[in-house]
């Protein structure tokens, strides 16, 4: 009955490449192309071993932010370069509520040499949007990656206690100063008996300047937690 189904969906929905549109002959995961697969861009070492910045040649080193000026969070990895042809499978997602992708994706980051440094979380944590924002797009990727990565851990996945206070300007908009200015003071804890001496693993879909992800880190050590680490699907290179 099941592989019926299967059958069925195939031929309504044929499986093709999430980068290219080529046909595959199989629904298997990711949905991508022999050729497209090659090209994603994983990030891997040289990089810095706290933020996770790549180098393009030598050894891991402590970029130059991480040694004046150290995020509120332990530790950060990607996953992916954002670029082609990541950026626009993400930026469907995000901005036209493009589903299709996102298992394909969660399999991309999984696999990643980041997410395999990550330490063992107490808590999950999904960079949250304003609930204005939620309304109007539906649902938060970040909540979605969380899930699509962590299957088997929906008892520490939460969407409540870290919470977005007031609306901001999207970040994409801004620069490296700009994006400071308007995310500080946006982000609340609002239980925080929940995160206090907690190991927590904050998601989200981009890390660009890292402003957002270090404002909840902040947040987060206020409210007591012992650990913060960061994991984002991709990050600007
Ligand atoms: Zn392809
Ligand atoms: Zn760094």
């Amino acid at each position: 009955m099941h592989s019926l189904l299967a059958a069925c969906r195939e031929l309504v929905f044929p499986p093709a490449c999430l980068a290219c549109g080529r046909r595959l002959p199989l629904d298997r995961l990711p949905l991508l192309c022999d050729g497209c697969h090659q090209l994603i861009p994983f990030i891997r070492s040289p990089r810095c071993p706290c933020c996770g910045l790549p180098y393009a040649r030598g050894e891991d080193h402590l970029c130059g932010v991480c040694l004046t000026k150290p995020y509120s969070f332990s530790l950060a990895r990607a996953a992916l370069a954002y670029q082609p042809p990541i950026a626009s499978l993400i930026g469907a997602l995000k901005f036209q509520g493009l589903m299709t992708g996102i298992a394909s994706l969660a399999g991309l980051a999984v696999s990643s040499h980041g997410f395999r440094e990550l330490g063992d979380p107490d808590l999950i944590l999904p960079v949250p949007l304003h609930p204005k924002r939620l309304r109007r797009r539906g649902f938060n990727q970040a909540l979605v990656l969380a899930r699509f990565c962590f299957p088997d851990r929906g008892r520490i996945i939460d969407a409540s206690t870290l919470v977005k206070i007031s609306p901001t300007v999207p970040q994409t908009q801004l620069s490296g100063t700009e994006r400071r200015r308007n995310i500080s003071g946006s982000f609340s804890v609002k239980q925080s008996q929940k995160v206090k001496n907690k190991r927590i693993l904050l998601i989200d879909d981009v890390f660009t300047t890292g402003s957002t992800v270090n404002e909840c880190a902040r947040v987060l050590r206020r409210a007591g937690a012992a650990r913060v680490e960061i994991f984002t699907l991709a990050r600007t290179v």
